[in-house]
C-alpha cells in the first residue's frame, strides 16, 4: 500500500438555481437541460419537464 497514492479530492460543489422553482441545485445533477448554449439545472423531472415544455418562457 503506498500511502503517496492517497489523495483527497477538493470537494467544491457549484449550486445553480432551478429556474422553475427557484432551489439550489447541484450542478452535479443527472437533471438539466441545455438550451441556446446554457445549461439549466433542476430539482426533480417535474421541473425538467416543465421546463422543456417551454424554455423559452423561462431561458430570459
Ligand atoms: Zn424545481
Amino acid at each position: 500500500m503506498n500511502r503517496d497514492n492517497i489523495f483527497i479530492a477538493s470537494q467544491f460543489i457549484t449550486m445553480a438555481t432551478d429556474v422553475i422553482c427557484g432551489m439550489k441545485v447541484k450542478e452535479s445533477t443527472d437533471l438539466k437541460s441545455e438550451f441556446q448554449g446554457k445549461t439549466f439545472y433542476f430539482c426533480s423531472s417535474h421541473c425538467k419537464a416543465d421546463f422543456d415544455k417551454n424554455p423559452f418562457k423561462y431561458s430570459r
